[in-house]
């Protein structure tokens, strides 16, 4: 392999993870998870990526749900079939095996599993999903790290202002009366 065979292939590989990354990070997003760190590691030979969000799986399937969904954004940001049944909680790709301890945790059957992964191509169907997957995605050819705070004006910028409020539990409201009250006193 030329060393240019060898660079184009380095940027294929980053350009898809970089993909894959943003699907979760959209798909989380969407849902309500705030994504916090958003990470492609680039090196000659190893391409991995990963998204850390501020939420954890907790103990309510609710949010059980949405981590299985956020997992599966990321087969779906680039047109992946995800695992099919039933993910194997021994598979190589780090992915599958998060997918199937939280499908196990749910308890869902073949039936139940198939409406998790359509409500995943729902999800990754709609024009806010593209929106954020996008603006995540294109900061990502120019940095390969994105904090919180980069990853929140992205989703501002993607979502707009009253969407990302709600994400991010800030009550518009609130702040709009309390700076009125300041213009009001100034
Ligand atoms: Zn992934």
């Amino acid at each position: 392999m030329t060393v240019e065979e060898l660079l184009a292939s380095q940027v294929r590989r980053y350009e898809f993870i970089s993909q894959h990354e943003s699907g979760h990070a959209a798909a989380g997003a969407l849902l309500g998870l705030v994504p916090v760190e958003i990470e492609v590691v680039s090196e000659p030979l190893r391409t991995a990526g990963q998204v850390r969000f501020k939420d954890r799986p907790a103990t309510s399937d609710a949010v059980v749900r949405k981590f299985a969904l956020m997992v599966l954004g990321g087969w779906m940001a680039t047109d992946e079939e995800p695992p099919g049944w039933p993910p194997d909680d021994e598979a190589a790709e780090s992915d599958e095996r998060a997918l199937a301890a939280l499908v196990q945790h749910l308890r869902l059957d073949k039936t139940g599993y198939a409406a998790l992964t359509s409500e995943g191509w729902r999800l990754a169907a709609s024009d806010e999903f593209g929106l954020v997957e996008h603006a995540i995605k294109s900061a990502l050819r120019y940095r390969c790290f994105l904090d919180a705070e980069e990853i929140a004006n992205l989703l501002l910028i993607a979502l707009g202002t009253e969407r990302t409020a709600e994400l991010y539990g800030v009550d518009l409201d609130n702040r709009t009366r309390s700076e009125e009250a300041m213009a009001d006193a100034a």
